[in-house]
């Protein structure tokens, strides 16, 4: 039998158990972009890229490549994940103490 953890909080679950699936994928075409991009102030860095490219054989936009996540979480978790999935209130918290 398989044996779960929360993500968030290491703790065992048995039984209740809830799956967060996040994909971070372009909402745009690179491909439009690519031509936009092509500016002469930009040329030298294009070069350098496609260098870069040639060197490793890596002809993948990493930058634009769709990133998955897939975490499990206990129902404690899921409450406080599915109120803040981005972490802002943390973010907020974090910048309000330095002052
Ligand atoms: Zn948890």
């Amino acid at each position: 039998m398989l044996h779960f953890t929360c993500d968030m909080c290491g703790q065992s679950l048995n039984g209740e158990r809830y799956e967060v699936r996040v994909d971070v994928r372009p909402a745009f075409d690179p491909d439009e972009l690519d031509e936009i991009d092509l500016d002469l102030d930009h040329l030298d860095e294009i070069a350098a890229t496609i260098d870069q490219m040639e060197s490793t054989g890596d002809f993948e936009l990493t930058d634009c490549g769709v990133k998955s996540f897939r975490y499990d979480l206990c129902p404690h978790c899921r409450e406080r994940y599915t109120q803040d999935p981005l972490g802002q209130d943390t973010l907020k918290r974090v910048s309000f103490s330095q002052n």
